[in-house]
C-alpha cells in the first residue's frame, strides 16, 4: 500500500534524517527544513520516516 506523508513545518528541525531514510520523498529545502516531495511511498517506508524523525514532525495522511 502506497501512502503520502506530510511534514509539520513548526516542529522540523531540519536534522535530514527523513532525507536519509527516504530520498525520493523528502528533501531538506535551502530554509533549513524538510519538505515532502509529493511521492507516495510504502507504508512501512512511511512508518520509518514517522519513527525516524527525532521530532515528530512526519505524519501519514493519505492512503491510496
Ligand atoms: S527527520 Fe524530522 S526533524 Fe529531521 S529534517 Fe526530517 S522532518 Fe525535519
Amino acid at each position: 500500500m502506497k501512502v503520502f506523508i506530510t511534514i509539520d513545518p513548526d516542529t522540523c528541525v531540519g536534522i535530514g534524517k527523513c532525507e536519509e531514510i527516504a530520498e525520493e520523498a523528502v528533501e531538506l529545502g535551502d530554509d533549513g527544513i524538510s519538505h515532502v516531495t509529493g511521492v507516495a511511498v510504502d507504508m512501512d517506508v512511511a512508518r520509518a520516516l514517522c519513527d525516524g524523525c527525532p521530532t515528530g514532525a512526519i505524519s501519514i495522511v493519505e492512503e491510496g
